[in-house]
């Protein structure tokens, strides 16, 4: 019989609420220690440990059928996968945020200005729809710490509670997407006797929550 496999966020935001949710759906695997792949004893099934930003491309190449990761990697990632379920965890929003002893208060300010994010190409297509030329600094992390360093005039970064823009002296300025963890698959896949049972399961997990 053929053996599905998910890939779930390794450690981070994300891993906690994935595997509580497998494990409500009645799976039994042991959480991420040092192996990639943790095998399911009840259900013919693999989790993938992995990094976020890897999980929509192992999705879209068919390494894995099944994926758990927020749609801002999707959206950032430009893959080609199918949104299977929301799954109203990891919610956060993607916003421009300047410093607060900025004069910036319209969009339009921002032309010409410096935008340090990880975020390179949704905050392309943000600028581009809203007729915003800005230089877009792309950094690996620690972004909320560029515009005191002097690297930047504004930064796009994702904000749940927004503690961290405030102990960097930053306000959220503009709202680019809003985000949560969603459980992606291959186009298509959704059909196989196996997906669909695992999102049904799934999704009476989610309902019972309600
Ligand atoms: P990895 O090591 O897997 O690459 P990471 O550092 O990129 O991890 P995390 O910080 O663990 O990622 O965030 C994972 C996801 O959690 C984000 O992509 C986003 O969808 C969601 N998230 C929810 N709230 C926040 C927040 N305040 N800051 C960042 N991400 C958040
Ligand atoms: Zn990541």
């Amino acid at each position: 019989m053929k053996t599905l496999k998910i890939a779930i966020q390794k450690s981070g935001r994300l891993n906690e609420k994935s595997v509580e949710l497998l494990k409500n759906c009645g799976l039994s695997f042991e959480n991420y220690k040092s192996s990639l792949i943790s095998p399911v004893s009840n259900f013919p099934l693999e989790i993938l440990f992995l990094r976020d930003d890897d999980i929509p491309e192992y999705v879209q190449d068919g390494i894995a059928d099944l994926g758990i990761v927020g749609e801002n990697v999707i959206r950032e990632t430009e893959v080609e996968v199918s949104y299977l379920q929301r799954l109203g965890f990891g919610k956060c929003s993607l916003k421009i945020a300047v410093p607060n002893n900025n004069s910036i208060q319209h969009l339009d300010q921002l032309n010409g200005k410096a935008i340090a994010t990880t975020y390179p190409v949704i905050l392309g297509k943000f600028l581009k729809e809203k007729n915003i030329q800005a230089d877009i600094r792309t950094i690996s992390g620690s972004v909320e710490i560029s515009p005191g360093l002097g690297l930047s005039d504004a930064i796009c970064d994702l904000v749940s509670t927004g503690g961290t823009l405030k102990s960097n002296g930053l306000v959220p300025f503009a709202d680019v997407m809003s985000s949560e963890a969603v459980l992606i698959g291959r186009k298509g896949s959704e059909n196989e006797e196996l997906v669909k049972e695992l999102i049904q399961r799934i999704q009476s997990v989610l309902r019972a929550k309600e």
